[in-house]
């Protein structure tokens, strides 16, 4: 057994397929000056027809996975456009008197190399674009055939020493069980499509491997955890077997309860949302039964490229979740960049305390002209399903009026260009920072909702960094002090008569159902994955026992109290279940 990087959950029994790498004779005799421009024609006609290609994998993406991921490859199209790379070709032709596919091979190789050298992590995912995008460019040049997948075989788990994200896009799930690459990163291209194909994808097992896998053997990988076995024995195939059978068992079984409604048996209702952060991802969310989504998380949209998305790029994202939503609500939050969340290309200012610092609502507010951009695209969205926008790291009353300041003229230039959008559409904040908390009545007054971020919520009402594995264990969103917390902000949304969900982590721990129940809650938003799970719970929870147990919970002193009165409930539940 060897261990790599899980890059995509799940597990993949099956036999391996190795992929080729991809090899290219190359002529080697010079060329004459009378032919320099029969070459430059070759390479533009290679470029032209790379391009088309491009664009028809595009077209056959944008059906699988999304428009997000098809970005990808418009970096590869910019890529044969760009003039430098151009230039370095021609220069190799020229001054070295060499054949196209020469001088492209080694124009690849510089830049490859120029980028590789380069201790940053996006820049050298771009010489991997580069790599791509150059082979296809030789392999139209020396008409060589694409190495394919075998199609008329068993379905197989493809090992690949890197996959480009051209490569990943001819795959076929139906066929690839799973993929193992050697070298490879969780937030390279490819592993970010991977996910969003829903293939188990095991990543960085070079270093691991004593010899190499063959086409043919038996392999078992776990995406979740990066186990990978190869020829594994009987009893290893049996066990990961049956915990294959086991997640699919249980997914179907859960998948039963799609369409329940989500209701308490003493009649409560709370609506389940989804937390995204991509388009692709609304498919899962949509198929779990979520309640629309109740965290858009804009970020990934701005990440994973070289500029700030321009506002038709984020209408069409936006506009095409809002549509597919079909008028279950959307809400977006607009950018909440900074502290662990960096863009490549807008350098943050160096800070002592990155967490507290220059990020989320506050960029939006001191850069006016990116946050007007996403209003504008938000805005215009909302004519196209039941959009509510979302404030970020809001601490004061201040901050929500100079948002909705630029709101405003953003609401005014889309009238003025005769934009339709939502009038109606609603202003919500997130409660975060333990003075939003402290001041949730006067800032109910400025809002439609809140949402309760419990992840930034327990980091800083603890002072405990969310990020730091030296002090995890302080990391306790079971603390009294966010029972209070929690209790506080609620009962101010009621009382100015505001809507209130919760789309921090804990949103989805089964063991915080009865607070929410208890509080009354209006809707919880997490991870598409848990909706199920605690949408079963919800089934047997009423909301009257749930009250009994957060008496109790007030009464705790210590987070440790806390949760044993939550898991004795749990319990509780569990056996009159079991009993009928
Ligand atoms: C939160 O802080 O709880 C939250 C939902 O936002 P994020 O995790 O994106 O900071
Ligand atoms: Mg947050």
């Amino acid at each position: 057994m060897i261990k790599g990087i899980g890059a995509s959950a799940g597990i993949a029994i099956g036999r391996s397929f190795v992929l080729p790498n991809w090899e290219w004779e190359l002529p080697e005799q010079k060329i004459d000056v009378a032919d320099f421009a029969r070459e430059f024609e070759r390479v533009y006609e290679g470029i032209r027809t790379s391009k088309s290609e491009i664009e028809q994998i595009k077209d056959e993406l944008r059906d699988v996975v999304g428009s997000e991921e098809t970005h990808i490859f418009d970096a590869h199209i910019a890529i044969l456009d760009d003039p430098v790379f151009m230039n370095e070709i021609q220069g190799i032709i020229q001054r070295q008197y060499k054949a196209a596919e020469v001088a492209v091979k080694e124009a690849i190789d510089h830049f490859v190399t120029m980028f590789d050298l380069l201790d940053d992590e996006y820049m050298k995912e771009r010489a991997l674009d580069i790599k791509d995008v150059g082979n296809r460019l030789l392999k139209h040049l020396l008409g060589a055939p694409e190495i394919t997948l075998p199609s008329d075989t068993q379905p197989f788990i493809l090992i690949a020493k890197e996959l480009s994200p051209s490569q990943l896009a001819h795959i076929n799930p139906q066929h690839v069980l799973g993929i193992v690459t050697l070298a490879g990163s969780t937030t390279s291209h490819s592993a970010i499509m991977a996910r969003a194909l829903g293939v188990p994808l095991v990543v960085g097992v070079e270093t691991k491997l004593e010899e190499p896998i063959q086409t043919g053997q038996t392999i078992i990988i776990d995406g979740s955890d990066g186990t990978v076995f190869i020829e594994p024995v009987q009893q290893i195939i049996d066990a990961y077997t049956e915990l294959h059978n086991a997640q699919s068992e249980a997914k179907k079984r859960l998948h039963g309860i799609a369409g329940h409604r989500p209701v308490t048996p003493d009649g409560k209702r709370l609506e389940l949302a989804a937390n995204i952060s991509s388009f692709k991802e609304l498919e899962i969310a949509l198929s779990s039964g979520a309640h629309g989504v109740g965290l858009f998380r804009t970020e990934f949209l701005y990440m994973d490229r070289n500029r700030f998305p321009r506002e038709e790029e984020q209408f069409e994202v936006y506009r095409s979740v809002a549509e597919k939503l079909g008028g279950e609500p959307l809400v977006i939050r607009t950018l909440d960049v900074g502290g662990d969340k960096q863009l490549d290309y807008f350098e943050l200012p160096e800070e002592d305390n990155p967490f507290l610092g220059y990020r989320a609502i506050r960029i939006s507010l001191d850069r006016q002209d990116l946050f007007k951009t996403q209003l504008r695209a938000i805005l215009r969205a909302s004519h196209y399903g039941q959009v509510k926008l979302m404030y970020p790291l809001i601490s004061s009353v201040d901050e929500v009026r100079a948002a909705n300041a630029v709101l405003d003229e953003a609401k005014r230039e889309l009238e003025e260009a005769g934009h339709p959008y939502d009038k109606g559409i609603k202003i919500g904040i997130m409660i975060e920072v333990p003075a939003a908390v402290m001041i949730a009545d006067l800032l109910a007054e400025e809002v439609d909702f809140f949402s309760i971020g419990t992840n930034d919520l327990v980091q800083f009402t603890l002072a405990v960094d969310r990020m730091n594995e030296e002090i995890s264990h302080l990391y306790e969103p079971y603390h009294p002090a966010l029972i209070r917390m929690l209790r506080m902000t609620v009962e101010a949304a009621k009382r100015a008569g505001i809507s209130v969900g919760v789309c921090g982590e804990l949103a989805g721990d089964l063991r915080a159902l009865p607070i929410w129940l208890s509080l009354d809650v209006d809707e919880i938003s997490m991870s598409s994955h848990s909706i199920l799970q605690v949408k079963e719970r919800l089934l047997c929870t009423s909301q009257d026992e749930s009250r009994e147990v957060f008496q109790q919970l007030q009464a705790c002193r210590t987070s440790t109290e806390v949760i044993e009165q939550l898991n004795a409930f749990m319990q509780r539940i569990d056996k009159k279940t079991a009993n009928g």
